[in-house]
């Protein structure tokens, strides 16, 4: 998907602030940091556009997904600290890429903003 910005940001194309990289799964800083830590985490694949569209066949990639939001959370200090994953999915979550994707946001207390 050339048109997709994580797609090209998976292949080179586009910079970004590499957090965590594995066969499956890529972890690189959000651009418009939202908290102290703000890393998105992505399955390299473009699988699904969001929440919405996972699959029985994307099991065991989004585990593998799950498993390196928790090497990104311990890359930037804040797995005993702890830290807040979201997903957007769709119009009412204000999702703006639509290649599936997790935000890792941790760094400070963060308090209970759910909209
Ligand atoms: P969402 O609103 O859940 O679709 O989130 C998309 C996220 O991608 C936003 O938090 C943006 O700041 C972030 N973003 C967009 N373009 C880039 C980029 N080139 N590098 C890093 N993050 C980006």
């Amino acid at each position: 998907m050339t048109d997709c910005i994580f797609c090209r940001i998976v292949a080179g194309q586009i910079p970004s602030a590499k957090v965590y990289e594995d066969e499956h799964v890529l972890a690189f800083d959000d651009i418009a940091p939202q908290a102290p830590v703000h890393v998105l985490v992505v399955p390299k694949q473009h699988t699904a556009a969001s929440a919405q569209d996972i699959r029985e066949h994307d099991a065991e990639l989004l585990a593998r997904v799950f498993l390196g939001i928790q090497k990104a959370a311990a890359i930037k200090g804040i797995h005993h600290s702890g830290y807040r994953v979201v997903t957007n999915a769709g119009p009412d979550a204000a999702q703006t890429v639509f290649h599936l994707h997790f935000h890792v946001l941790g760094g400070r207390r963060l308090t209970g903003h759910f909209g």
